[in-house]
């Protein structure tokens, strides 16, 4: 049987929270469960939000409370020629093409669209991309990026679906709806995703899924916020050929109030419940676990 691996991705954008400590220790206890490894991958593509102290942080923090992973620990920023390669990829299969539109024109565009009839959104509430840029020729794609420009790079999600075909994933976790077992991937709900601009050359999307496949992960527990985008990871595992790890979509930590925690509240920071007494074994409680 193949040795499961499983990897706790946090960015270093904010001190570490409730939410991060259940979800590690769950791909800690289902590591130690299934005989696994556990791997930490630093997300820290975003540089004007990361920062080196939330980094060290990170590990100071995982450390006190349990949480042993296997070194080395990836770092995002130092893979930047892994995620151009699997951009490239899918560019050589007419997949990708760049739009020049800024944010202010986009929120224009679907304002003007949205005069006729309600405009879709993405899963996280964002409106699908409305422009037509996906029809300039070569030359004025060509001039406009020799002219400075700044652009994204997306997603031709329609190309990309007649390639890929029906794609599915299989769940041990539950989904915000309660789904489980094999889930059908739905990728177009996000339309044209961006998988890389000017000046940042990977997104999540794609950084997570050629982490995953470069670091071997086999089981991937996270919070159920990331059910949706498991359809934009399937669909790019296939195209690039990646091999498929299984899903474990976790419940969220909440505030008092019900709301999703933030990494800027006090409150449920690690940091702040270690300050004031609390211990490891308490923290472990307070998130409902063993
Ligand atoms: N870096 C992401 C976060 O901190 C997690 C990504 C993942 O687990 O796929 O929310």
């Amino acid at each position: 049987m193949v040795q499961p691996v499983f990897r706790f991705a946090p960015s270093p954008n904010g001190y570490l929270h409730l939410g991060h400590a259940f979800s590690a220790l769950l791909n800690l206890d289902m590591a130690r469960a299934s005989g696994g490894r556990l791997l930490l991958r630093i997300e820290d593509i975003d540089r004007a939000r990361c920062r080196p102290q939330f980094e060290a942080a990170i590990f100071e923090d995982l450390a006190w409370l349990g949480v042993t992973w296997e070194a080395p620990v990836r770092r995002q920023s130092e893979h930047l020629e892994a995620y151009r390669a699997a951009l490239e990829r899918l560019e050589a299969r007419g997949l990708i093409y760049p739009s020049f539109e800024t944010r202010a024109e986009i929120a224009r565009l679907v304002a003007e669209r949205e005069r006729r009839a309600p405009w879709p959104r993405d899963p996280d509430g964002a409106p699908l991309y409305p422009g037509d840029a996906k029809r300039l020729s070569l030359a004025e794609r060509a001039e406009k990026i020799a002219a400075g420009a700044p652009f994204a790079l997306r997603l031709d999600m329609r190309r990309a679906l007649a390639q890929a075909g029906a794609l599915d994933w299989s769940a041990t976790g539950r989904g915000p709806a309660g789904e489980t077992g094999t889930i059908a991937a739905a990728p177009q709900a996000w339309g044209d995703v961006v998988l890389a601009r000017k000046v940042t050359p990977t997104s999540y999307h794609l950084a997570v899924v050629v982490d995953d496949a470069l670091q071997g992960i086999t089981h991937v527990v996270r919070g159920e916020d990331l059910f949706w985008s498991t359809s934009v990871h399937r669909l790019l595992q296939v195209l690039l050929g990646l091999p498929a790890p299984t899903y474990h979509h976790h419940r969220l930590i909440l505030d008092a109030d019900g709301n999703k925690l933030s990494k800027s509240t006090q409150a449920t920071g690690l940091r702040e419940l270690r300050a004031q007494g609390v211990t490891p074994g308490e923290i472990r409680k307070l998130v409902g676990l063993q």
